[in-house]
């Protein structure tokens, strides 16, 4: 009998304490953790804060100062708490290890000295469960221009510099490759040329990520291969009432592009046209204001070759709301006078189609076909409606042949070229 009542007590005890452990271990006075590791933070001071209810805990963090990053940056984050504040309300007094959880995590990441991406990571836990929901959400902000730089933005040559290094809601482009961000882990570093090599329906099977096709295609077709051989076909005199953009939608049909010296009087007269080169990613240049041989001009007044450029750019600059970075002399003529009237690079060709002599697709295409080479620049004009024909057929046999067809400032800063320095240029193999 007592042998027996010893094992009772035993069992008591042992009871007993797996009660209390049991007990205890509930009445952990602690807020259940969320783990969110922070990356890189090259802008902008940051302003954490904890917000401690009856229902939930937020930790916010946000950025200091008034710059459009750290406002387009607050603002979504005051969004996101404001939506967890109410979908918390009414719940009452709960247990800490009960509490709704928000935290939030602001990456910014310096792309120039312009251009500011931000990835913000929110992890929110609901009122009683254990599992927390992430989200990531990303700003690319122009602090120069002060405003948030779309996605459309990102493919216009005023932001093309920098395209390889812009976030996303659902990759990030850098330098050397793409980051896919999923909901749970990213995966880093897939480098330009393996993309290429994907379909875009392989991709998304593989990563079940979201991306629209027009995206999609707009961020395969802006990345350039320096391995691969390129070419920029260049248009003077226009922009043309017509013919300019049929121009443009067949460069868009083989998801080439090309670069559009313009005359400033034409530009003035057509702005919408203007518009729609730049629209569908080509770049807008400096021809003149109406066509003198500047050569001539420099003779009697530099100020006025230097008014046909800044007129030009002035009203090209009001029409797109970007600065032209190139300038085609009228009938290539230009002398150390003109050179020095202006900083812009001096941008000549050395394959002339002769369309505005012949007027003959049949002519122009073998003119430009049989010599064209890795680098070179072909000069046509889209004022010629006759010129439409033999871009078509140029613009599909050089693609055929594994060409780049890309922008005259595409093409000489993938072949290396600075800008700045190097003043006038006949291709991208000089
Ligand atoms: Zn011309």
């Amino acid at each position: 009998m007592k042998g027996f009542k010893f094992l009772y007590v035993i069992w008591a005890v042992a009871l007993l304490t797996l009660v209390a452990l049991v007990f205890f271990r509930f009445n952990e006075d602690k807020v259940a953790a969320i783990n969110l590791e922070t990356t890189s933070k090259e802008f902008g001071a940051l302003d954490d804060s904890t917000i401690e209810e009856d229902a939930y805990v937020i930790y916010a963090q946000k950025l200091q100062g008034e710059s459009i990053v750290a406002k387009t940056v607050n603002e979504y984050v005051n969004g996101k708490v404001n939506e967890f504040k109410d979908s918390n309300k009414g719940k009452g007094e709960l247990k800490n290890k009960d509490k709704a959880v928000f935290k939030n995590v602001v990456d910014t990441y310096k792309v120039n000295d312009n251009i500011i991406g931000v990835r913000v990571t929110t992890m929110i836990k609901k009122a009683y469960e254990d599992t927390q929901n992430k989200t990531v959400k990303a700003f690319n902000l122009d602090v120069n221009a002060n405003k948030e730089i779309s996605l459309e933005d990102m493919f216009k040559s005023e932001y093309k510099d920098s395209l390889k290094d812009v976030y996303t809601d659902t990759y990030v482009l850098k330098k050397t490759g793409v980051d896919f961000i999923k909901e749970d882990y990213t995966v880093n570093n897939v480098e330009y040329n393996a993309l290429k090599e994907y379909n875009k329906s392989k991709i998304l099977t593989a990563m079940n990520f979201k991306i629209s096709d027009d995206d999609y295609t707009k961020m395969i077709s802006k990345i350039i291969d320096p391995n691969k051989k390129m070419v920029a076909i260049t248009f003077d005199d226009g922009p043309h009432k017509v013919n300019t953009e049929q121009i443009v939608d067949i460069l868009d049909k083989y998801g080439a592009r090309g670069t559009f010296f313009e005359l400033g009087q034409n530009v003035k007269l057509y702005p919408d046209i203007t518009k729609y080169v730049y629209d569908h990613g080509n770049e807008v240049a400096i021809h003149s204001w109406d066509h003198p041989n500047l050569s001539s001009l420099s003779k009697t007044s530099i100020d006025a070759v230097r008014k046909q450029i800044t007129d030009t750019s002035d009203i090209i600059y009001e029409t797109i709301g970007v600065r032209p970075k190139l300038v085609r002399p009228p009938y290539g003529a230009y002398n150390s006078t003109v050179k020095s009237a202006f900083s812009e690079s001096i941008i000549l060709w050395n394959i002339d189609s002769l369309d505005w002599k012949s007027r003959d697709e049949n002519q122009i295409v073998p003119l430009v076909m049989n010599s064209v080479q890795d680098g070179d620049i072909i000069l046509l004009h889209d004022i010629h409606a006759t010129t439409i024909p033999a871009v078509e057929r140029i613009v599909k046999q050089l693609t055929e042949e594994d060409y780049q067809v890309i922008t005259v400032s595409e093409m000489l800063e993938v072949k290396g070229y600075d800008m700045a320095n190097t003043r006038v240029f006949f291709s991208g193999r000089q």
